[in-house]
């Protein structure tokens, strides 16, 4: 799993205005562009005016430079043709037949500029009509001077040239002002134009952007909020991720658990129900460490039955239950290594320095094995880091599976013992005794070992009962048992045969060793009393019949025989003996 990332913060919700911005995005923008568009053409349209007003301003400069050459030409051929009749110098008649043409030209030019204008045209016209006048009149005084200079001198004298050079100045003058105020009025009106397209430009440029600005702040929390969306998205696509690996771990666990508990019903010893549990904890969960522990049947000492992993905190091998807050409080018990007092006793100390500081970040766990309020062992596990919420359920679960499987495991230990030992005396059964007997023989004359068996039965048994009772009886039986069991060696099979008959198998102890144990044993009950009640009894003698195996053709049924009736023989002969049933009866005597 995927070591968690600190949880981001959630996304900003959308602001009122931030949705109510997204609602009018689009009509924004298309008022934007289409203000941006209306201020282009107002530009181009301005610039045009702009064109159009100054071709106009030319054209009145032209018109009133036009008034100012034609009345500079008609100046010039009256001032030559003046000058020529007073010299009669030929160079100012050539001057005044050049400048006629350019008074013609030029006036003729103010009528075909001044074509817009119906007033400046008809004043254009008669404009050209006084130049022509005054140059008619110019010209007949100069033809007049040719022919009689002297006739013409008078002539001129009378002549109305001044009067008409004032008229076509008075005409020129009118039309020049009217060109002026014309010019006044365009300059005007451009100016005007000019401010109000500026003002239009500089407007709609500001709103276009204003407009431009919200659609971006707009697009910009947008994109922010998305941002913060794909980051959610992509930190809740890693949880689902984390989650079903999780999952999977769990549903791993779950089935290697029903497999464990499986495995469990099938152990046959503790030992061997504790080695696989050891096993299985350190299969599912590798990071702890620890060991199993078995409550003696005496409830008090626990003693290390497996261990799994590497213990972070050492834990005892043997422990008091006391030692064991687990254990005392009959529950799971978690504490970390600085816990101080409710740290189990059966803990390794704390290392003192990280201990004061307070940093040790190890823990260990007991859980005891219960059943039916009694403790059965202990689960300890220890490690470097806080078990999780479901460590903790598979260590209960696996705990409780043990539990069960402990229970039924001592319950079967107990039914086999029972099976097979004599609940009063402890010794083994007259069934245990039929199937071991024969095996015993068998492994004896394969190897070519004797085999004996004393038959013990306790005298007088009846009388000792109506005596004293049936249970001082069975206190004595008890007491013969315990002697029997003392006296007898671990391969030596000591069992009750059935009411006050015992049986004694001896592998490997011929006819002399046999009767120095009986001896042996028959001394020992004979000088040994008994408390009940307290009151005591006794001592009780008993018979003993011997019988040792003679050859490959004993069966164990012929050697008890021949032991019983070596006892019979005992009871005979006056009791508290030992009869060795291999010595015909008449040789002992
Ligand atoms: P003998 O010396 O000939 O063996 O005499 P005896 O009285 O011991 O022999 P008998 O076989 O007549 O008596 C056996 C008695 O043992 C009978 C029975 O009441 C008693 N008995 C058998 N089993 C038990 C038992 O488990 N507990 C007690 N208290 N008495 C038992
Ligand atoms: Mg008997
Ligand atoms: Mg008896």
């Amino acid at each position: 799993m995927a070591q968690p990332s600190p949880p981001a913060s959630p996304p900003p919700p959308p602001s009122r205005l931030a949705s109510r911005y997204r609602a009018y995005r689009l009509p924004a923008f298309v008022l934007a562009a289409a203000l941006l568009a209306a201020v282009g053409v107002a530009t181009v349209a301005g610039l045009r005016s702009f064109a159009n007003s100054a071709e106009w301003v030319e054209h009145s400069y032209q018109v009133i430079a036009e008034i100012e050459s034609t009345l500079a030409a008609t100046r010039t051929v009256e001032s030559s043709a003046r000058g020529y009749r007073l010299t009669d110098r030929p160079a100012l008649h050539a001057e005044y037949l050049a400048s006629i043409p350019s008074a013609l030209n030029h006036s003729s030019g103010l009528i075909a500029l001044t074509r817009d204008n119906p007033r400046q045209h008809r004043l254009a016209r008669d404009v050209e009509r006084r130049v022509r006048q005054r140059l008619a009149e110019i010209d007949r005084l100069l033809e007049m001077h040719m022919r009689d200079p002297q006739q013409a001198r008078i002539s001129s004298q009378t002549s109305h040239g001044a009067e008409q050079m004032r008229a076509l100045t008075a005409v020129a003058d009118a039309m020049r002002e009217y060109e002026r105020a014309l010019l006044a009025a365009r300059d005007a009106r451009t100016e005007r134009n000019a401010a109000l397209l500026t003002a239009l430009v500089i407007g709609g440029l500001l709103l276009a952007l204003s407009l431009l600005a919200l659609l971006m702040l707009n697009l910009w929390q947008e994109n922010k909020r998305s941002r913060a969306l794909e980051r959610e998205s992509r930190q809740a696509l890693a949880e689902l991720e984390a989650s079903a690996a999780e999952r999977q771990r769990l549903t791993e666990r779950h089935r290697s658990l029903s497999h464990y508990a499986g495995l469990l019903q099938s152990c046959q010893t503790l030992q061997e129900a504790m080695d696989m549990t050891a096993h299985v904890i350190a299969d599912l969960i590798p990071e702890f460490g620890g060991r199993c522990y078995i409550l003696r049947a005496s409830q008090n000492l626990a003693e290390t039955a497996a261990r799994f992993g590497r213990e972070a905190i050492a834990s005892a091998d043997l422990l008091h239950p006391d030692d064991c807050w687990g254990l005392r409080r009959g529950r799971l018990h978690r504490s970390q290594a600085h816990d101080g007092g409710v740290r189990c006793a059966h803990l390794a100390r704390a290392d003192a320095a990280a201990d004061a500081a307070g940093g040790d970040p190890r823990w260990s766990l007991c859980v005891p094995l219960m059943a039916q309020n009694t403790s059965l062992g202990l689960l300890c596990l220890s490690g470097e880091r806080p078990p999780r919420e479901a460590d903790l359920a598979l260590i209960q679960s696996i705990a409780e599976q043990l539990s069960l499987a402990v229970v039924n495991l001592q319950l079967r230990e107990t039914l086999r013992v029972q099976s097979l030992r004599d609940p009063l005396t402890g010794l083994f059964n007259r069934r245990y005794l039929e199937e071991n007997l024969q095996r015993e023989l068998l492994r004896c004359q394969r190897r070519k070992l004797p085999l004996s068996v004393l038959m013990l039965d306790v005298d007088h048994f009846k009388r000792f009962n109506d005596t004293h009772g049936h249970a001082a009886g069975d206190a004595l039986l008890a007491r013969v048992g315990q002697l029997m069991q003392e006296l007898v060696r671990n391969e030596d099979i000591a069992c009750r045969y059935g009411g006050e008959e015992f049986t004694i198998v001896l592998p490997e102890a011929d006819a002399a060793a046999a009767m120095q144990r009986a001896e042996q044993i028959r001394a020992a009950i004979a000088a040994t009393t008994i408390v009940h009640l307290r009151q005591t009894f006794g001592p009780a003698t008993c018979s003993i019949g011997l019988a040792t195996s003679a050859g490959d053709r004993d069966t164990p049924q012929q050697l008890l025989q021949a032991a019983d009736a070596a006892l019979y023989r005992a009871k005979a002969e006056g009791r508290d003996r030992v009869v060795d049933g291999n010595r015909p009866a008449a040789a002992r005597a």
